[in-house]
This record gives structure tokens, C-alpha cells and sequence, in this order.
């Protein structure tokens, strides 16, 4: 049976169990590994500018999406910014309640015209709002390890 052959009847599907040996590597490309460097090493963002746009991309990017140019401008951004969306969370990935709701948002940094989507921590889900002023906190120095995850939680700011 070719791929493109549809399967008329269930009874007719086979399947095999198995493992495939199968490894592969992924990166963080050129830009990303800047940009998780720079938050292991110094706990900080870093974005890329188009001057001829006006825009600072964070994550950054190697190119402008608006003109193509080639970004070589990395600038620093804040680790402070906006809560521009949000989302409660009750169930874990496999439908099982959690014991706490988890909230996750997407916040535009300061300085930039991105954001990251991260957790929000030492707050309520009836305590957030769009809008609401948060900063990233980070791990300890000594446990970063150029991973998102290197970012514990983005908190509501002067908690
Ligand atoms: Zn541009």
C-alpha cells in the first residue's frame, strides 16, 4: 500500500512496535544562542535592531521580517515589561488537575517590540491583570544553564 492509498477499513491497518535509533541534535541558531547565553552568563535580554525600521526583536533575530535586512545591532533590553496576555492553567499535560493553577503569559519587555511567554510567580490568578508591571526573576548564577527555564518566573514588580 502506498502513502497515498487511504485505509477503507480499520481491520486493515498494521502496526509495527518498535524502537528507532534515531538521535538528533537542535540549536538555538545563531541568534538564540546569544540570547541564551547572554541570560546564563548575566542574567539578561538581549535583542536585535532594525534602525531602519524602528524595531527591536526580542528573541532576537538574524534578519528584519519587515525588510530582510541583516541584523547586527544587539542591543540590551529590560527584564522588566508588560503583561499583554495571560492564561490560567488547571490541568497538567496529561488532563490531571494541579495542585496549584499555573499562569502563564506572554510579556512584552520594555525596550523591545517582543516578549517572552513565561510563568508568572508569587501571584493569584485573580491578582492578574493585562497590563500589570512584572519583572523576570532568575535562577542563581551557578544553576543557569542557557535554557528559557533559566528564567524561574516573572513576578509582579517591587514583590
Ligand atoms: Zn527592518
Amino acid at each position: 500500500m502506498s502513502i497515498l492509498e487511504k485505509i477503507d477499513k480499520l481491520d486493515r491497518a498494521i502496526a509495527w512496535r518498535g524502537d528507532m535509533p534515531i538521535t538528533s541534535r537542535y540549536t538555538a541558531g545563531i541568534a538564540g544562542e546569544r540570547f541564551f547565553r547572554e541570560i546564563k552568563d548575566h542574567a539578561r535580554f538581549l535583542g536585535t535592531r532594525c534602525e531602519a525600521c524602528g524595531l527591536t526583536y526580542v528573541p532576537p533575530t538574524m534578519f528584519c521580517e519587515r525588510c530582510f535586512a541583516q541584523l547586527d545591532d544587539w542591543v540590551e533590553v529590560s527584564s522588566v515589561g508588560t503583561v499583554f496576555t495571560y492564561t490560567v492553567l488547571h490541568l497538567d499535560l496529561d488532563e490531571k488537575p494541579l495542585a496549584e493553577p499555573d499562569i502563564l503569559a506572554y510579556v512584552k519587555l520594555d525596550g523591545s517590540d517582543g516578549g517572552l511567554v513565561h510563568r508568572l510567580g508569587e501571584v493569584s490568578p485573580d491578582q492578574v491583570e493585562i497590563g500589570m508591571r512584572v519583572e523576570a526573576v532568575f535562577k542563581p548564577e551557578d544553576e543557569r544553564e542557557g535554557s528559557i527555564l533559566d528564567i524561574e518566573y516573572f513576578r509582579a514588580v517591587g514583590s
